[in-house]
């Protein structure tokens, strides 16, 4: 297929060591590496002044929070930024905020009916629904700081609640796990949604943005043309899938082998959701006739 995405999997870093990605932006990357993490989640730090932002704590893992907490050293952390409430992004909040007394800030669980235990693509439970941020934020919101200050840019899909912030104008958005450089963002409903995250791509179009610095891999630079790949990878999948079930490959299972050419059996059940995901986007625009059961890797479809 001619939809190779111009991925770079290399990153410079050693875990729970701080790196300076750019002026008052510090990155440092959590021990947890796996096929949905990439080499480990990141956190970063935000500020030169003597209070920061920390941008997403990772996992509950001590020696992490000791690297972020030894980086802060005798500063103070005025607030911990949630870019979404997946686990790996959020887990070692508690022992973060116990240390260092920030406030929190993020969208917040506000959809009910998503993320439940059994929808999670890597099997296990992932999202922290409970967290509900000191500092709800929308869209467009500013939050400013000593000597900083970060704008939501409020783009669901990959999760209901996902902010990007950009850093005032210095051309750094922290994209979090909607834009990454390493691999495409996983989209599985009914956590994540197509539509919302076609739409959440567009509107990253046109921006003067320099470099994104996602929640896992290495910075991005030339953001526009990534996520162009991006938006077109997705026009051609979602082609891809069409044409299966034109072709009589009209079950989920049917198709992921199809679309994905050696794929980690690892990242089969993710792959199946994200076929669903297109599957309902092609739905809601009456491309695909609705199914009156539920959707699943089973169950036929039918385009109009
Ligand atoms: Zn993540």
């Amino acid at each position: 297929m001619a939809d190779e995405l111009p991925f770079k999997k290399t990153m410079q870093f050693a875990y729970g060591e701080p790196r300076e990605l750019a002026e008052g932006v510090v990155r440092i990357v959590a021990n947890n590496p796996s096929p949905f993490t990439y080499k480990g989640s990141n956190t970063y730090v935000v500020g030169t002044g003597n209070e920061l932002a920390v941008i997403d704590p990772g996992p509950a893992d001590d020696a992490h929070i000791e690297a972020i907490l030894r980086y802060v050293g005798t500063r103070k952390v005025s607030h911990v930024l949630i870019t979404h409430t997946h686990r790996d992004h959020t887990d070692g909040m508690p022992a973060l905020l116990a240390a260092t007394g920030a406030r929190t800030a993020g969208y917040g669980r506000r959809i009910e009916r998503r993320g439940t235990k059994g929808t999670s693509p890597s099997g296990s439970e992932f999202v922290d629904k409970d967290f509900v941020p000191d500092v709800p934020l929308v869209d467009g919101d500013v939050l400013e700081g000593d000597g900083w200050s970060l704008t939501a840019l409020f783009t669901p899909g990959h999760a209901p609640d996902h902010l990007c912030f950009a850093l005032g104008d210095k051309g750094v958005l922290f994209s979090g796990d909607h834009v990454m450089g390493w691999n495409t963002s996983v989209v599985a409903p009914p956590e994540g949604n197509m539509g919302d995250y076609i739409r959440a791509l567009d509107k990253l179009q046109g921006r003067p943005d320099k470099v994104f610095m996602p929640g896992h891999g290495g910075r991005v630079e030339e953001p526009a043309r990534l996520v162009k790949a991006f938006l077109l990878h997705r026009r051609m999948r979602e082609q891809a899938i069409l044409d299966c079930i034109r072709n009589g490959k009209n079950r989920v299972r049917d198709i992921v082998p199809v679309i994905y050419k050696d794929l980690d059996p690892r990242l089969v059940n993710a792959a199946s959701l994200s076929v669903l995901a297109h599957v309902e986007h092609l739905t809601e625009r009456g491309l695909l006739q609705p199914t009156a059961e539920p959707l699943s890797a089973d169950l036929p479809l039918s385009p109009f």
